[in-house]
Order: structure tokens, then sequence, then C-alpha cells
């Protein structure tokens, strides 16, 4: 009977989200068939009452399906030990940090499968460049030393950018650390949900329990979710300060610095600015291109440096999209048993090419030089010779070969007509200083930026 259950487990994974599966049904386990009567052992009440609010029609419809008889209903049983830490990995313990389960007599926990990580996101899968140093840097002490110092972590920025994928790595690396932890990931969408679910079904103190008392860990994304929604910044208010009291680690998400969230009470916005707010920004183009190589490595698509910085070039701000273009590109060359080449990739991604009305110029290059470097862009075309013009003059060069591969006749005469063999040693004089100097790299970096290179 146990396999029933298995089928129509792997029945219901496909018509969830992988979040909603691990956190809800996941934690399930089987406990029998009698006549009409399914018994199913879950870890709590609240999770017996928002499974069946919510999933208990496509539990049914699967097993009526299997068993072929439709007056089937479920009993539901609680059972606190299925939400007991799950046992050590290994017999021999690694020397164990600082614990963060309070050993409670007759208290539940929430089971591991109920995080609601995604497996993808970890900090091995996570590259780190200037963009994005910061943050990462947070996540990773906030992981080591969870409850702590970074407590709570702040992190914000644009779209696709990494945001949820860092939360969820600080999650599997307490888990790792601290097996038993119990780490709580979920939007602030669905905190809401839950939450208004909670109101309107008397459940609310199941709800402080799951979110207060059987929460270690609690990483929220997304919160900007919670702007001028009153009620549930007060519900979230008081799980804060629950959580931060009892040293409990929080991490949260946002599009947006604190301040700036729109119709979010003050004294969140101060409190998020307790521990440590880190902005992750566009990444500049060796970063993207960095992205795309690791992304096809862990996909196994074969990927020249060609192709990725072809990539890398084509998608400016939002990883997320840099990853759809690989894998749209991976299926049609598999699709069509064909290497990806330079070639096969242009010809593949034609229609997604920036335009040529919004693609970088030379002129926009020479202007987003001469802006940050203070300088007057008739003076980075001169002749003049004083080091404050030709280091911007250098860097302006590079900037054109490298994102716009302009030629280099063409460079010299777009800067005061110089012989190509300046401009060449120019851009090779800065390709040879840029590992060496950090300061060089930077200025590269933010002028990038400014571009939206
Ligand atoms: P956000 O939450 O900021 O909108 P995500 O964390 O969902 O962005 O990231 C979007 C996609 O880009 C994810 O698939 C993520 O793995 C990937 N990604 C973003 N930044 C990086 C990075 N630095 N290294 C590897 N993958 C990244
Ligand atoms: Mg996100």
């Amino acid at each position: 009977m146990t396999e029933l259950w298995e089928a129509a487990l792997s029945d219901l994974r496909g018509r969830l989200s992988d979040e909603n599966f691990d956190n809800w049904l996941a934690p399930i386990r089987f406990g029998g068939v009698e006549g009409n009567t399914v018994r199913l052992r879950i870890p709590n009440r609240f999770f017996a009452d928002w499974v069946s609010t919510h999933y208990l029609e496509l539990i049914l419809g699967s097993m009526r399906e299997k068993l072929d008889r439709d007056d089937l209903r479920v009993h539901w049983e609680v059972d606190e030990s299925l939400s007991e830490p799950p046992p050590r990995p290994t017999p021999e313990p690694a020397p164990a940090p600082r614990p963060m389960v309070q050993a409670e007599p007759g208290g539940s926990r929430m089971p591991r499968a109920a995080t609601g990580l995604n497996p993808k996101y970890r900090f091995e899968n996570f590259v780190v460049g200037p963009s994005n140093q910061l943050a990462h840097a947070a996540s990773m002490a906030a992981a080591s030393s969870p409850g702590n110092r970074y407590n709570p972590l702040f992190l914000y920025g644009g779209v696709g950018l990494g945001k949820t994928h860092l939360m969820n790595a600080v999650g599997h690396r307490i888990v790792q650390d601290r097996p038993g932890a119990r780490i709580l990931f979920l939007s602030a969408e669905r905190f809401t949900n839950e939450y208004i679910w909670a109101l309107q079904n008397h459940k609310i103190n199941q709800f402080h329990e799951r979110y207060r008392d059987e929460c270690d860990v609690l990483l929220m994304d997304d919160i900007q979710f919670l702007a001028g929604k009153e009620q549930t910044q007060e519900a979230f208010f008081h799980t804060f300060n629950a959580l931060y009291h009892a040293d409990r680690q929080i991490v949260v998400s946002c599009d947006v610095y604190p301040k700036q969230i729109p119709g979010m009470e003050e004294r969140l916005i101060s409190r998020f600015q307790w521990g440590m707010v880190a902005d992750i920004q566009a990444p500049a183009l060796d970063t993207r291109v960095a992205i795309v190589k690791k992304k096809a490595e862990l996909e196994g698509i074969a990927l020249s440096d060609e192709v990725a910085l072809f990539l890398g070039q084509l998608v400016k701000s939002n990883i997320r999209e840099l990853e759809g273009m690989l894998l749209r590109l991976a299926v049609k060359a598999e699709l069509l048993g064909h290497d990806i080449d330079l070639e096969f990739a242009k010809e593949a991604l034609r229609g997604m090419m920036p335009r040529p009305e919004t693609a970088t110029t030379v002129e926009d290059i020479q202007r987003a030089v001469s802006d940050y470097y203070s300088i007057r862009l008739a003076d980075l075309k001169s002749h003049r010779r004083q080091r404050s013009v030709t280091h911007p003059r250098m860097i302006a060069m590079y900037l054109c070969k490298q994102r716009l591969g302009t030629s280099y006749p063409e460079l010299g005469s777009r800067f005061g007509g110089r012989d190509h063999t300046t401009v060449m040693s120019a851009v090779r004089k800065v390709s040879g200083l840029i590992d060496k100097n950090p300061t060089m790299r930077m200025e590269l970096e933010a002028i990038e930026r400014k571009l939206g290179l």
C-alpha cells in the first residue's frame, strides 16, 4: 500500500511547484488504508489544516483514481515525532557548532523537508564578482554564525540578480552545518496568504507557532510585497521581534533599500537596518560570462568561451534572462543536432540581439569615461599627454575594443586621428594591468555599470 502513496506523491509532484511540494506534501507520512479511510501522519495541526484546505482534493483525486473508489476520505494523525531532527548523517559527528535547537521536551519540530529551499541555489553554484561580493560575504557570515552579528541580514537589488539564490544558499549551509536546524524559506506573499488564511480559519495560534516557535532561521523573500499591507506587517513585526530576541537568524530580501519601500511601517524599516544591509548590483560583463559558464557546466552544456562571451554581451542586467537564453540555445542545438558555435548562437538568438539604436556606441563610451574622470570629451580625443587625460583615454579605448569590438584603425580615427598601433598598445596595456590593479578594475566596472554593459 505504500506504493499507492508513492504513486500519488509522484503524481502530485508534477502538479505543484517544488516549493509547495517540498513544504507541504513531502513531510506527510502514509499510515495505511482501512476501508475508505486513508490515514496520513503529519507533523502538526497547522500543517493538517493547511493541507486539508489547499491540497486535500488533489490528494484524494489522485488516490481515488489509483484505488478506483470514489468514497475515499483522509484521516489526519498529528505525529510530532515526524518533525524530530533527522539522525546525523555520519556516525562520527563533526565538531558541533553552537546548537541552534534547544531541547524542548514534547516541542514539535518542523521536518527538514519542509524548508522550502531550492536544491539548486547553493553557495557552490554562486559566482562572486564585484557586483555581489558584499551580499555574498554577508550571506556567508550569516550562515556560518546564524543569529549573531549579521542579524537581520537585508539583501536588496533588482530583479534576477541573485537575491533568492543567496538566501537559499544561507539555508542550505546552515542545515548542512547544523542538521536539525529548522529553516523556513518563503516569499512574503506566501506569508501574507498563510496569515490571512489563519485569521479566517481561527488558526492564528498555529500560525504563530509555525513562524515564531518552530523556526530557527526565517528566510523571507521579496519583502516589498508587504508594502501597504498593514495587518500583515503587524504580524511580521511580532514574528520578527520574537525571532530576533531569541537570537534566531532572519534574512530578508527586497527589490529596494529599506527606506525606499513604499508603504512600509517605520518600525519595520528601522529593524531591517539593525543588522547588515547589503546590495546586489547588476554584474559587469566578466561576471556575466563567468555565470553563463557556471550554468553551462551545471547543466552539462558544452559551451565555448566565445559563445559565453557572446551571451554575456547579449543580456545585460538580468541573470535569469541570461540563463533562459543559454537554455534556449542548448535546446535548439540539441534538437538540430548542432554544436553551439558562435555562428549557430548568433543565428539562433538573432531575434534577441539588442536593436542597433539601443546598442552602446563609441561615442557613449567616450562620454561615460569623460564624465567618470571629470575631463572634457575634447580632451579625451585630443593629443594631450597629461596622465589625467591619458589614463581615461586608455580606458575608453579598451572599453570600445572589448565591449564593442571596434577595429583598431576605426578607433584610431575616433580618438583624434591616431595610428592604429597606438590604440593597440593602449588596449594591451590595460589588459595587462587589469588583474594586477584592483583600482583600475573598479573604475572599469563602475563605468560599465553606468553604461549598462
Ligand atoms: P532575484 O531573487 O534577485 O530576482 P534569483 O536569485 O532568482 O534573482 O536569480 C535569478 C537566476 O540567476 C537564478 O537562477 C540564479 O541561480 C541566477 N544567478 C543570479 N546571480 C548568480 C550568480 N552570481 N551566480 C550564479 N547564478 C546566479
Ligand atoms: Mg527572487
